[in-house]
């Protein structure tokens, strides 16, 4: 018997520019996907969360639009790449909550991909089966993601963030100091725009690098983006900037100045919202309130256009900015199903093999 744990994510800045090969800083989250699973000639697998079971061959199936596809997912793209893991019987568990901008889609590609890889023996590396679970969605389910979720999901150290370089896939562990907190408040607002504004925004940035021949948002220059078209100029200059914040946030976070981490989120905040048109009047009054009530900084992470927004604060007064935000929250948006964590910095996935009792 196999135990996994995969977490969700948390990006604490660099957002929107893992489509260009920039970079982004996430943490793993406690909240957990826990899959409990022993190989079997089928897959036959149910999740808690949805009250819901579901079986198949892993050498013949087909889509079918369920939560199912991100485990024929894994096979699929297990499969392409010339591998032919077996079945298995197993239970999807755990804390992490579905659709609430904390990747429990990556968690469930990489809790499969890492039992598969373990059981099968696959010899896959971390950094391969990330790659892999991007294509889970890219090309199976079809979602349009980049690279960091699932890097997060597979890489992250407990107490650590990630930097996470999208261009040249490298990555390397910044701690955090421990007496910061990570504060998520999800707003409860589900925007059916998201995909299509995403999908907008990264055609606008991809025309504006084909239109420069640069490959990676990092080699752009000021005097490149004066050759821009307004709006790409206008994208474009966001995510520069972005990228370079998230380098000045890796020092400031190794430096142990959490007030000048928490400065670099409330402006990526400000440029998200003015320049990439990513925020709404939910996560701005999240950013607002979580600041005025002492923490560090605090922006809106994930895609955007609502979703959710991360604070960072100081162990002492957490649960003090948690209230003050959730009050505030509910009195401007009262028919709101918001909901916060404070998130403790975790581990990537882990396999633990159970001998049998
Ligand atoms: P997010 O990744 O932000 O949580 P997504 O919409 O990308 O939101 O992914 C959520 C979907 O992933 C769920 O609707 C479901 O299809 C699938 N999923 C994630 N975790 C589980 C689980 N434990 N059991 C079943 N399906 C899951
Ligand atoms: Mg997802």
């Amino acid at each position: 018997m196999y135990e996994v744990r995969a977490p969700g994510r948390v990006n604490l800045i660099g957002e929107h520019t893992d489509y260009t090969g920039g970079d982004a800083m996430p943490i793993a989250t406690d909240l957990h996907t826990a899959l409990t699973a022993e190989p079997a000639d089928h897959v036959e697998v149910s999740s808690a969360a949805l009250d819901a079971d579901g079986r198949f061959d892993p050498t013949g199936f087909e889509p079918d639009g369920t939560w199912l596809d991100y485990v024929k997912g894994v096979y699929h793209v297990l499969r392409a790449d010339g591998y032919d893991p077996g079945g298995f019987r197993g239970e999807l568990g755990g804390d992490l909550p579905l659709g609430s901008g904390l990747s429990s889609s990556a968690s469930l590609e990489l809790a499969v991909l890492a039992f598969l890889e373990d059981a099968y023996d696959l010899g896959i590396d971390r950094t391969e089966l990330a790659l892999l679970g991007q294509r889970v969605e890219n090309d199976y389910v079809g979602v349009s993601c980049g690279v960091m979720d699932q890097f997060a999901v597979a890489l992250c150290r407990a107490g650590s963030a990630l930097h996470i370089d999208t261009g040249t896939l490298a990555s390397d562990p910044v701690p955090i100091p421990a007496d910061a907190r990570v504060l998520v408040f999800h707003t409860g607002v589900e925007r059916e725009l998201v995909d299509s504004a995403y999908n907008e925004r990264r055609s606008t940035v991809e025309a504006a690098l084909d239109r420069l021949g640069r490959d990676s948002s990092k080699a752009v220059t000021e005097a490149d983006l004066a050759e821009l078209p307004a709006l790409e100029r206008q994208r474009l200059g966001y995510i520069r900037r972005e990228n370079q914040r998230v380098v000045e946030a890796k020092d400031a976070l190794t430096a142990g100045d959490l007030d000048r981490f928490g400065d670099l989120l409330t402006a990526a905040h400000r440029d998200i919202a003015d320049n990439y048109g990513a925020s709404c009047p939910e996560l701005d009054l999240v950013v607002r309130a979580a600041v005025d009530a002492g923490a560090y900084g605090a922006r809106l992470t994930g895609a955007g256009w609502g979703g959710a927004a991360v604070a960072v604060v100081d162990v002492e007064n957490a649960d003090a900015v948690a209230r003050a935000v959730e009050s505030r929250y509910a009195e401007q948006f009262p028919h709101h199903d918001s909901e916060s964590y404070l998130i403790e910095p975790s581990a990537g996935v882990t396999v633990e093999r159970q001998s049998r009792s």
